[in-house]
């Protein structure tokens, strides 16, 4: 076993952590661009698909790299989303041909990826999803409302998981009958759909609004960002997919195995999604250690306290342990085995002790952590939204506790 860095994956997360501060520094919604211009959204991409061909350890170590520097976790979440969540299945599960066609733009960001799973009635329960995606001569049509969707009305296309009629194992679990679809925004439409959309963003609101409720209207509607508690970059967003046409090779894996498909791209994203998160706990807590060192009251510095100096040794344990298993669950995967549940148990306890860790930090600085200037409520609400996607920490337990045999 071999906790060292090699010289090139340390050069890839100092490129990383340049290339977080420059996104940090550049406008909201510039960050992204920013990112994509620097490679950060094709790392673990074949180099013939337009990436660099990195293991998931070294991706997670970029990851890292960029979360120390780019304090934007919204962003840094989308990014995952669109690498792990969706460009690592289809280099897994993809054909050649979906391969080709999707991955050099993906890796580029030159076209973004996000999933879109959830609905009103299936979060947790994802076997339970409602929309439908209807066999036709051409392929499958698309019908259904999905929520919490990251990137939502920047993306240009969609892993999209929905019922196909198909009745599956006989008694099976609901799981039957759902299929995995590559849904794009553009081309999903009916023929004059451009002609409706230039309509809708023009300043002829009225008619904007008829031709949007019109038989011309785009197939694929995102709403408008949500007033999320943190995590904003992230643009969480309902998309309603209202009878997109897609071919055949929309299909992502096989009809009918849509559940084992979205468990796969699941724990893609486990795995690595909050590796990110580990680059912005080691900055938050060398701003603790200085804060507990220089702070002082009746003449002396707090980090006296036991109490004191106690949190902060929780927060190195905090992070050390998420960053162990984020990177046994990488190595994991890059070894080609399954890693369901180490992919689970990373997610969970990072999540987790994201929170718990985000809680130390404030409570450490009395009232001034308070503040919203100091920032370190809106560090919790970003680090509770880590506990929600990609599986809430329950829905994760529950994994690791099947994986036991219970
Ligand atoms: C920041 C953020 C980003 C997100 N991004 C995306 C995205 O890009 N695409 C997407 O499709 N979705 C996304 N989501 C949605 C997210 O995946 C769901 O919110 C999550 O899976 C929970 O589903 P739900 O909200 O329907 O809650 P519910 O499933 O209704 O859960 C409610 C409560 O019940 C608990 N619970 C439910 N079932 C079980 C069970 N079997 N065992 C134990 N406890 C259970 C849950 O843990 C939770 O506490 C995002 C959410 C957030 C907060």
């Amino acid at each position: 076993m071999d906790f060292g860095w090699t010289p090139a994956q340390r050069a890839v997360h100092d490129r990383m952590r340049a290339l977080g501060a420059e996104a940090d520094a550049a406008a909201p919604d510039e960050r992204m661009r920013v990112l994509a211009r620097g490679g950060a959204l094709g790392l673990p991409i074949a180099r013939d698909l337009g990436g660099e061909g990195l293991d998931l350890v070294t991706t997670a170590l970029a990851y890292e790299g960029l979360g120390a520097t780019l304090r934007d976790g919204g962003v840094l979440l989308a990014a995952g989303a669109h690498l792990f969540g969706v460009a690592l299945l289809l280099a897994r599960v993809g054909t050649p041909a979906q391969q080709r066609a999707w991955l050099p733009r993906m890796a580029s960001g030159d076209c973004m990826a996000t999933v879109a799973a959830t609905e009103a009635g299936a979060g947790s329960d994802v076997a339970s999803v409602q929309a439908r995606a209807d066999r036709t001569a051409a392929g499958y049509r698309l019908t259904g409302e999905k929520r919490y969707v990251t990137w939502a009305d920047r993306a240009d296309v969609y892993f999209a998981i929905a019922r196909d009629g198909g009745e599956g194992r006989p008694g099976g679990a609901p799981a039957r009958g759902l299929t995995a679809l590559l849904v794009p925004r553009a081309g999903a439409d009916a023929a004059d759909a451009p002609r409706a959309r230039a309509v809708a963003d023009g300043p002829d609101a009225p008619r904007a609004r008829a031709v949007a409720d019109g038989p011309d209207a785009p197939r694929v509607r995102p709403g408008a960002p949500l007033a999320t508690a943190g995590l904003r970059g992230a643009r969480l967003a309902p998309v309603s997919f209202c009878g997109c046409e897609v071919g055949p090779d929309a299909l992502l894996g096989r009809a009918g195995a849509g559940l084992a498909v979205f468990q796969i791209a699941m724990t893609y994203e486990r795995a690595l999604i909050l590796a990110f998160r580990l680059g912005a706990m080691e900055r938050a807590l060398g701003e603790a250690v200085r804060f507990a060192r220089e702070r002082e009251i009746g003449g002396q510095s707090i980090a006296r306290h036991e109490a004191v100096a106690h949190r902060v040794a929780q927060m190195k344990l905090r992070l050390e342990t998420s960053r162990l298993l984020i990177y046994r669950a990488a190595w994991e995967l890059d070894q080609g085995h399954r890693g369901q549940a180490e992919a689970a148990l990373a997610k969970w306890h990072a999540a987790d002790s994201a929170v718990l860790f985000a809680l130390d930090d404030l409570r450490l600085r009395g009232g001034a952590g308070y503040l919203e200037e100091s920032g370190l409520p809106s560090a919790v609400d970003d680090a509770l939204g880590g506990s929600i996607h990609s599986g809430t920490s329950d829905v994760l337990a529950t994994v690791v506790a099947r994986w036991l045999g219970l």
